[in-house]
């Protein structure tokens, strides 16, 4: 009878993460259209959870790449935010 050689048994390794030009997941298709365009109703300054959403933690807008907001309505939306500051339902900064 051989004598057993205990192995310590090693963890897998998990996969390096797919890096550039790796295997990656799908991306999740997501609709094109702006969020003001999409609940066919333009942005409010009283609306400040809506505008907080798009401002970052320091009070800062999103730009329009980022929010993902048509012309038209990132237009109105700055608007919106500078209103909002004057009333003081949204801060300057953070
Ligand atoms: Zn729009």
């Amino acid at each position: 009878m051989p004598a057993e050689t205990a192995v310590p048994e090693t963890p897998a390794i998990p996969p390096l993460a797919a890096g550039a030009g790796g295997a990656q997941a799908p991306r999740r298709l997501r609709s094109r259209k702006c969020r003001f365009c999409r609940m066919n109703f333009p942005p409010d300054y009283k609306d400040v959870s809506t505008l907080q959403k798009l401002c970052t933690g320091q009070g800062k807008m999103y730009s329009r790449k980022r929010a993902g907001n048509c012309a038209y309505h990132q237009r109105l939306f700055t608007t919106a935010v500078k209103q909002a500051r004057i009333l003081a339902l949204l801060s300057y900064t953070g």
